[in-house]
C-alpha cells in the first residue's frame, strides 16, 4: 500500500492537471449519462480496495462527466471559478478534517471564519458588529436570514417562535419582489411560513423592485410582524433593488429587511459599482455567496445578520454534552448545520489571494466583459434584452424557438456554455460572466461561436 502522502499528492496532481486543461477543454460536452452511471455502478463491493486503486477508478469514472464550469468560457447559471489559493486551502481543509462546530472542536477553523468574516463585512460594507454564518450556499443563507427575521418580528409582538413554533402565532406578512430568486420560496417553506404568504411587489423595467409598489403593498395592511425580502442581483438581469429607500420604507413600517445578494452584493466591493447597492448597510440580514462571484470552490456562502443575538437565537442549539466556546456565537451557532466542514480556510485564502484591490478588479473585469458580450452581440444584429448593469446579459435571437435552437447549438458546440431562461415571458440566452479567469479573448471567441451558430 502506498503512503497517504503519495496518494494525496496524486489526487492533487489530478486536480491540477484538470485545471490546466480547462482553457482548451470543450465546455459542456454532452455526457452519456447511462455510461457514467454504469461506470460508478455495480454491486456493493464486499472486500476492501487499496486506496490508490480507488483513486484511479474514481478518476476514470468521473472524467468523462466533468463539466468545465471552472473554466474561462462557462457562462451558465452564475457559477464562477475557484481561485488557486482557495482551492488549495480546501484541499488542506479535507486533509486536516477539522470539525468547525466551535472553538473547542477546531480553534483554527473558527479563527479563520472570524477573520474572514471581518474581511467580508469590510469588503461588502456590512456593519462590523454583524454576525456571519459560513453556510453551504445562498439558499442556506436566505434560510438563516429569514429565520432570524421570523424570530425578531414575532418577538416584537411577544411571541417566542423558537419555543412555540408557528401554531397559534400571530400572522407574519412576507413581502418580496415578483422576480425574487426561487430559493426565497423554499426558505419560506422550510420555515413554516409557506409560499402563499408572499405578497408580491411589482418590479421595474430591469427587474428591480418598484418602490411605489413596495410602499403600496406595505401600506395595504397595518403594522405587525413584517418581513421584506429585497434583492441585490436579479438572477436574470443583475438588477439591484434600491436598497436605501427600500430599507427605510421597511423600517418605517417596523419590518425586517432581508437582502438576497447571492452574487449582486459583490457590487459593493468595487468603487465602480458600489452605487448599485447603496444603502445595503441599512438592512437587517444579508445572504451572499462565496462560490459564485468571489470564485471560491463549492460550497461556500455567508449568512450575515445585523443582530448577532437574534441570529444565534434563531439558529443555535444547546445540549448538555456540548462544551461551548464560551465566547460570542460562532461556527454552528449561526448555521443550520451542527457538524460542519472548515469552510473558513478557503474563504480566508481566497480573500488573502485577491486582497481588496483584487476583489474590486474581479468585479470590474466581469462587468466590463459582460458589456463586451452585449456590445458584440448587438453589433452582430441580436437583441440584448436587459440593461447590463452588472455581470448578466440576456440575449434574444428572434422568436423563442430560434433562441432555444441557438442555446442548444452553443451548448453542443463546446466553445463556450450559456444557459437559456424565460424572462418576462420570453425565451432568452443568459450569459453570466463570473469567472476570475475569463479574458477578453475568451469573450471574443465565445461571441464568434455564438454568431456562427446563430447564422
Ligand atoms: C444562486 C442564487 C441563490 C441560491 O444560491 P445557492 O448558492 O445556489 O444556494 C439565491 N439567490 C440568488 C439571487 C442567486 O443568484
Amino acid at each position: 500500500m502506498e503512503e497517504p502522502s503519495s496518494l494525496f499528492r496524486r489526487a492533487a496532481e489530478h486536480a491540477a492537471d484538470y485545471r490546466r486543461s480547462l482553457p482548451d477543454r470543450p465546455v459542456g460536452v454532452p455526457a452519456d449519462h447511462a455510461a457514467l452511471t454504469d461506470a460508478f455502478s455495480g454491486p456493493l463491493p464486499a472486500a476492501p480496495c487499496p486506496p490508490e486503486r480507488v483513486l484511479a477508478e474514481l478518476v476514470a469514472a468521473a472524467e468523462p462527466g466533468l463539466v468545465a464550469s471552472a473554466g474561462p468560457r462557462y457562462f451558465g447559471f452564475v457559477v464562477g471559478g475557484a481561485l488557486p489559493a482557495a482551492t488549495a486551502a480546501d484541499i488542506l481543509a479535507a486533509g486536516w478534517d477539522q470539525l468547525a462546530f466551535n472553538a473547542v472542536t477546531s480553534p483554527a477553523a473558527v479563527a479563520a471564519e472570524t477573520a474572514a468574516g471581518g474581511w467580508l463585512k469590510e469588503l461588502l460594507g456590512i456593519p462590523a458588529a454583524s454576525s456571519v454564518g459560513f453556510v453551504t450556499g445562498a439558499q442556506a443563507a436566505n434560510t438563516a436570514g429569514l429565520a432570524a427575521a421570523r424570530h425578531q418580528v414575532l418577538a416584537d409582538v411577544g411571541w417566542d417562535a423558537e419555543r412555540r413554533g408557528l401554531l397559534g402565532a400571530p400572522p407574519i406578512r412576507v413581502i418580496a419582489g415578483d422576480e425574487r430568486h426561487g430559493t426565497i420560496d423554499r426558505s419560506l417553506r422550510l420555515l413554516g411560513l409557506g409560499t402563499d404568504v408572499v405578497e408580491p411587489v411589482a418590479t421595474g423595467a430591469n427587474g428591480a423592485v418598484d418602490l411605489e409598489s413596495l410602499r403600496a403593498v406595505l401600506r395595504a395592511d397595518g403594522p405587525g410582524p413584517t418581513i421584506v425580502c429585497l434583492q441585490a442581483g436579479n438572477v436574470n438581469t443583475g438588477a439591484c433593488d434600491e436598497l436605501r429607500e427600500a430599507c427605510e420604507l421597511v423600517h418605517r413600517h417596523g419590518g425586517w429587511a432581508h437582502v438576497d445578494g447571492a452574487f449582486g452584493l459583490w457590487a459593493a466591493a468595487s468603487p465602480t459599482t458600489r452605487h448599485l447597492v447603496d444603502g445595503l448597510e441599512l438592512a437587517d440580514s444579508w445572504a451572499c455567496d462565496g462560490h459564485k462571484w468571489l470564485n471560491l470552490p463549492y460550497d461556500s456562502a455567508f449568512a450575515f445578520c445585523a443582530r448577532p443575538d437574534v441570529h444565534a437565537a434563531a439558529m443555535s442549539y444547546a445540549a448538555a454534552y456540548l462544551v461551548g466556546s464560551g465566547g460570542a456565537p460562532a461556527g454552528a451557532d449561526l448555521t443550520a448545520e451542527s457538524s460542519r466542514r472548515a469552510r473558513g480556510f478557503a474563504v480566508w485564502a481566497g480573500l488573502r489571494e485577491l486582497g481588496r484591490d483584487g476583489v474590486a478588479a474581479l468585479v470590474d473585469r466581469c462587468c466590463a466583459l459582460a458589456r463586451r458580450f452585449a456590445e458584440g452581440l448587438t453589433a452582430a444584429g441580436f437583441e440584448v434584452a436587459n440593461e447590463v448593469v452588472l455581470n448578466q446579459v440576456l440575449v434574444g435571437f428572434g422568436d423563442d424557438a430560434r433562441t432555444d435552437r441557438v442555446v442548444a447549438a452553443v451548448q453542443a458546440d463546446g466553445t463556450c456554455w450559456a444557459g437559456g431562461t424565460t424572462w418576462r415571458g420570453r425565451r432568452l440566452m443568459r450569459l453570466s460572466v463570473s469567472n476570475a479567469a475569463t479574458t477578453e479573448a475568451d469573450v471574443d471567441r465565445s461571441i464568434a461561436a455564438i454568431v456562427r451558430l446563430a447564422a
